[in-house]
């Protein structure tokens, strides 16, 4: 049995530290100006890459660097620019989707592996062995593909292949959109996208009085129709037969996603493929892999188009869930927890220490709470605090705190 790869995305330095700490095999990131999340500050410099492929060379994991926009020709100049620089990154592949990128980068940067950025939309094991003859090692699969098309695609390639199994998903083909431009004047295809796909919409039809029998019918609440909002993606019950397929590396979309998020997400795959490939899936941890991806922020979760079916759409809502918020980031020397504060926690609140590595879970009640500045006993504290909290539990380095929030 192939043993895949479990890679999760970092935004920064931080979620970097906390993907890797929490069970992921290798991590994925964005230079900034090229790739597919401009807007959002999941972009990290020349420099900030360098540090993050440096902690995770340093734990025997792998990083990537998305250059996956489409590129119009004076982003391709300035990548000339750049590439002379992007060999000090170290990374161990490029994810792009733009030929003329390939171009360069092969060019500047040969020693680095290419993977292409599921951006491609490659759909078929034909389109995968044509871009295996230019160069390509690994194939980010489209969003798009059912099962039947995985195996198929598996069964008559040889080069690596990704696949997305958790995350948000687009209402069109992965990010070809035009949306946001068409709205915004934001390209999605340039890392712009606003995702107009999750607004409120009304629709009207000029025609509807005209007695035409074909026409859809569209059904609306008082706040308006989701008709184009998706709904997120989960595949954490077919990882058995991800596994067994032969596919060779699992991706966690979400580099705009908190550190909280990724390493819960992270920890909960990693479970469930260590237990699949020591051949003991049990249905205890099945229930609790998914009870977990409820306690992070998502929108409804569906199979996408895996089993067939015609896309996840969710025309109720766009809101996401957000029951179960992180509140900190803490360390332990066997008397003391220390807080790095994030979201406010109180005297009597009950907060969790999430743990790697198949830990049990501490939750604990805080009974006091000191600021550890001042020397003050408080009562609140809040985003930016650094408290201790007297407790008596075995000592720990750096570890996320959640708390329920409803
Ligand atoms: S508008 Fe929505 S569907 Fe279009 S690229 Fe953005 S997120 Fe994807």
């Amino acid at each position: 049995m192939k043993i895949p790869e479990l890679l999760a995305p970092a935004g920064n330095y931080e979620n970097a530290y906390f993907a890797l700490k929490y069970g992921a095999d290798a991590i994925y990131q964005g230079l900034e100006g090229f790739s597919l999340r401009r807007t959002a500050k999941a972009e990290l410099s020349v420099e900030e890459l360098r540090s993050c492929a440096e902690l995770a060379h340093s734990l025997g994991k792998k990083h990537y660097l998305a250059v996956n926009m489409f590129a119009h020709e004076g982003d391709i100049l300035q990548l000339k620019a750049k590439s002379h620089m992007l060999k000090a990154i170290k990374t161990d592949a490029f994810i792009l989707s733009d030929p003329g990128m390939f171009l360069v980068l092969k060019e500047q940067v040969p020693e680095v592996e290419f993977h292409l950025s599921t951006q491609a939309n490659t759909l078929n094991s034909s389109a995968v062995s044509f871009w295996e003859k230019q160069g390509i090692s690994r194939v980010i699969l489209a969003r798009e593909l059912t099962k039947e098309d995985i195996v198929s695609i598996r069964k008559n390639t040889t080069i690596g292949i990704e696949m997305f199994i958790h995350g948000a998903m687009c209402m069109s083909y992965s990010g070809r959109c035009h949306l946001s431009k068409y709205f915004l004047g934001r390209d999605a295809n340039r890392g712009e996208c606003a995702q107009p796909c999750r607004w409120e919409f009304k629709m009207k039809d000029e025609r509807q009085n005209m007695k035409d029998e074909s026409f859809i019918e569209i059904e609306e609440d008082e706040r308006g129709t989701y008709i184009l909002n998706s709904k997120d993606l989960c595949l954490v019950e077919k990882i058995p037969e991800l596994i067994e397929i032969g596919v060779d590396s699992f991706k966690i979309e979400g580099r705009n996603k908190t550190s909280y998020y990724v390493a819960n997400v992270v920890r909960v795959y990693r479970k469930v493929i260590d237990e699949v490939l020591k051949g003991k899936l049990s249905e205890d941890t099945l229930s609790w892999a998914k009870q977990e991806l409820t306690k992070v922020s998502h929108r409804d979760y569906s199979t996408g188009f895996y089993d067939g079916e015609k896309g996840s759409f969710n025309l109720e809502s766009s809101g996401y869930i957000k029951d179960v918020k992180m509140v900190g980031i803490a360390s332990s020397d066997g008397t003391n927890i220390e807080i790095d504060v994030r979201d406010k926690i109180s005297v009597g609140d009950e907060i969790t220490i999430i743990m790697p590595n198949n830990g049990v879970d501490q939750t604990i009640v805080i009974d006091s709470m000191i600021n550890s500045k001042t020397l003050e006993i408080i009562g609140d504290a809040h985003n930016g605090y650094k408290v201790a909290i007297p407790k008596k539990i075995a000592p720990f380095d750096k570890l996320i705190v959640r708390k329920s929030s409803i």
